[in-house]
């Protein structure tokens, strides 16, 4: 074969195709430039009539296309590779196994403006220093202005002051200014720099670790891979165990990377970390512009930031001195992407911290079975809180049968009394509904008739503020009717409870009483939910009410009651997860009672009392909950006995939709027979068949290993690509899925 000796580049652009495409090298490009490319450099490159940025994957010199149909790279955007062999290999391992395109799975990795071209540059941060004659006046200088004096002692005292941290000191601009124009201070541009170890790592000393915190911490190995599985109740002292053990990989001279679920990532989170360490810490929340994004991510690769913050995402951030992941709530269901690149952070940052050689820290109050299933296998070491941390005391749940009972608004009298008597002594009651909007439907009180959505298969929500209709599912939005559409009588009225309706009954009930709603609406701007949890972290008596957005990482430390609406929704789920979720977000709320050193009570109404996994939960535990579980997860063949995909495809015609699975279907056997170690179920209808005017379908596959399922998925998405019916549906693949909906 006489192939082409002209080098080439193999490149990974974001377009949704399961391979890598070859480019000549750009125009005016030099041997000696080529020769030193690598991969990860990110350049731009012609597709079709558009131009993109792709990911250098490798430099070969042999394609399977003929010469002539290749085309030239426009150029490099920056010689520096902007991913690391480390992050690029990650990447690649993570779009084959969870089957997207491996550009799709690189740009993941990469902020969004090198995603648009621009250069990977560190930004130069403002700074004041002394000029030559500031550093020679002596201590008591400028006593007539006691507020230039003290700037002038600090910047004396630390160097230099970066702009942002004057506020920080209280320090108004002017007095800046002052000392710029009297020619003792100037403004310039540093690039931070890594490497500036201050004298203490700490900025307050750690707690002293109990009885039950010190052997799990003593267990941490810093300098070889394992994944520990640190099991505690909420406020059993974990977060204290992940700050020493940041502590020691500081110490070790490297950075920490911590996840934590969506919307966990709080202020008080992140003041927690700061007012423990002393060293830079970079938060990637979503309130960051893109620019601050890149800032956070190139500190991070540079060294400068030693912790590192995030959310799902922040799982790809470089490191240039890896020591520690840690991940907050692993069973948190934000940490699996549910679309595009459809990845768990958390099974992913365990493939990480095993190239690394790094340890991986998952901690929860309620563990996902998959991960309790690891630890008992001991294929991660088990770490395991049991008491409360400082003097707190465990909440008791206690059942409210409601059966038969009169509810006025969706609440018990024993709930109301509660709240009552809660406040009475000055306390805070904390209410949980995890629905938004003011009822969950709008029923015709004549003839039964529901409001449903024209584009799903699913009732409307009734919203009161503003008054409106809205399908939580596809967003459609429409006005109240007046009157019913079936059989024109004027009697409609809402039907269940939302957050909206609880709160409006509660001020009703407590009309001198605060009542503070916490969900999706109420907290859709900015700061919004600092906002309300202010009144909450006053101390004074409140009732907060509101969606799981309450349950996750916050504190409310005058918060002793927890009612819980309506716990029955999870019980008869048709996911097969519904369950195991209903029990941790059970617990999840119930820990927010009595967290300091005030004892808390938790009130369960359901209709249900019997239910055998209501049973196990509230009188033998969350652990003995996952047992009966993860035993009916066995006899079913369910995970994490058995390893899912799902192959969705969806269309405005149902009949392509199944018509493209059943193909599949049909290649997928040709590539691997069924058999007991790996079957096929399908197609059939999503569990909301139509969503937004596509109809929805799945073929699901359940195989012994993961390895054959590999392989079967690797070929099918293959053939599904240059399958004519392919471009008639939106189809995908969802490996691992956590929702099956
Ligand atoms: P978790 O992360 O499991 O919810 P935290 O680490 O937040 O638990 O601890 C709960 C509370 O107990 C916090 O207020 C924390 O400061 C306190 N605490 C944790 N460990 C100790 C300790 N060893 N001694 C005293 N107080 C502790
Ligand atoms: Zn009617
Ligand atoms: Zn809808």
């Amino acid at each position: 074969m006489t192939a082409t000796q002209i080098p080439l580049l193999e490149i990974a652009l974001p377009v949704p195709l399961r391979r890598h495409f070859d480019y000549l090298p750009p125009a005016d490009m030099s041997p000696e430039q080529l020769a030193q490319l690598v991969p990860g450099v990110l350049l731009r490159v012609p597709f079709g009539r558009q131009q993109l940025v792709g990911v250098l994957v490798a430099v070969k010199s042999l394609s399977e296309q003929p010469e002539h149909k290749l085309r030239a790279a426009f150029g490099v955007i920056d010689e520096q590779p902007a991913l690391s062999p480390e992050l690029l290999e990650l990447c690649s391992w993570a779009a084959n196994y969870y089957q997207c395109a491996p550009g799709e799975g690189l740009h993941t990795a990469l902020p969004a403006l090198l995603r648009q071209g621009e250069q990977a540059r560190l930004r130069g941060e403002p700074v004041l220093r002394l000029t030559t004659e500031g550093k020679g006046l002596p201590e008591g200088a400028l006593k007539r202005s006691p507020k230039q004096a003290a700037l002038l002692a600090a910047l004396q005292q630390r160097g230099q002051l970066a702009l942002r941290e004057l506020s920080e000191l209280d320090i108004p601009g002017t007095i800046a200014k002052a000392l710029i124009d009297k020619g003792l201070a100037q403004k310039i541009e540093v690039t931070p720099d890594s490497g500036v170890q201050p004298a203490t790592l700490l900025r307050e000393p750690p707690l002293l670790l109990s009885d039950e915190q010190r052997p799990a911490f003593e267990q941490i190995q810093y300098h070889s891979f394992n994944t520990y599985l640190l099991d505690g109740a909420t406020g059993s002292g974990k977060t204290e165990i992940y700050l020493q053990a940041i502590a020691e990989t500081l110490k070790n001279g490297k950075q920490a990377l911590v996840l934590v679920p969506e919307i966990g990532l709080t202020p008080q989170t992140l003041q927690r970390f700061q007012r423990r360490f002393n060293l830079p810490i970079v938060a990637l929340h979503s309130g960051l512009n893109d620019r601050e994004r890149l800032d956070a991510w190139l500190q991070a690769r540079a060294g400068i930031a030693r912790i590192i913050i995030g959310t799902r995402s922040a799982l790809f951030t470089p490191l240039k001195e890896p020591g520690i992941i840690i991940i907050d709530e692993e069973h948190d269901g934000s940490f699996k992407q549910q679309d595009g690149f459809r990845y768990s952070a958390r099974d992913l940052a365990a493939m990480r911290a095993h190239r690394l050689g790094i340890p991986l820290i998952l901690g929860s109050a309620t563990p996902s079975l998959e991960t309790l299933h690891n630890a008992k296998l001991e294929r991660y070491r088990y770490l395991r809180l049991q008491a409360r941390a400082g003097n707190a005391k465990p909440p008791e749940i206690e059942l409210l049968d409601i059966r038969g009972e009169t509810l006025h608004e969706g609440f018990a009298q024993a709930s109301i009394n509660a709240i009552g008597d809660t406040l009475k002594r000055g306390n805070q009651a904390l209410v949980f509904l995890n629905r938004r909007g003011y009822a969950p439907a709008l029923e015709c009180h004549d003839c039964g008739w529901l409001a449903s959505c024209n584009h799903c298969d699913a009732r409307m929500t009734v919203h009161n503020n503003p008054r409106h209709l809205h399908c939580h599912h596809c967003d459609h939005q429409r006005a109240l009717p007046k009157r019913c559409p079936s059989c024109n009588s004027s009697k409609l009225q809402p039907l269940g409870q939302g957050t909206e309706r609880s709160e409006l009954v509660l001020q009703e009930l407590f009309p001198a009483t605060k009542v503070i709603r916490v969900d999706r609406d109420s907290t859709r701007n900015k700061n919004s939910m600092q906002t309300l949890l202010a009144d909450v972290h006053s101390g004074e008596p409140c009732i907060l009410v509101g969606t799981q957005m309450l349950a996750k990482g916050h504190h409310f430390e005058d918060v002793t009651l927890v009612v819980i609406i309506d716990a029955d929704a999870g019980l008869f789920s048709t996911d097969f997860r519904g369950p195991e979720r209903m029990g941790q977000l059970l617990l999840q709320v119930a820990g927010r009672a009595g967290r300091a050193e005030k004892p808390g009570r938790v009130l369960l109404q359901t209709h249900h009392t019997d239910h055998p996994l209501v049973q196990t939960l509230i009188y033998k535990g969350y652990h003995a909950l996952a047992e009966l579980i993860l035993q009916e997860r066995q006899l079913t063949q369910l995970p994490p006995f058995r390893h899912l995909a799902l192959l969705r495809a969806e269309s405005k015609q149902a009949q392509q939709a199944v018509h493209f699975l059943q193909q599949a279907r049909q290649l997928a056997e040709a590539i691997q027979a069924p058999s007991p170690a790996l079957s096929y179920l399908g197609p059939l209808p999503a569990m909301m068949e139509k969503r937004g005017d596509r109809f929805r379908y799945q073929l699901q596959f359940n195989a012994a290993q993961r390895k054959p399922l590999q392989a079967l998925l690797s070929q099918l998405a293959l053939q599904l690509e240059a399958h004519p019916l392919a471009s008639k549906v939106r189809w995908s693949i969802d490996v691992d899925p956590q929702d099956m909906a």
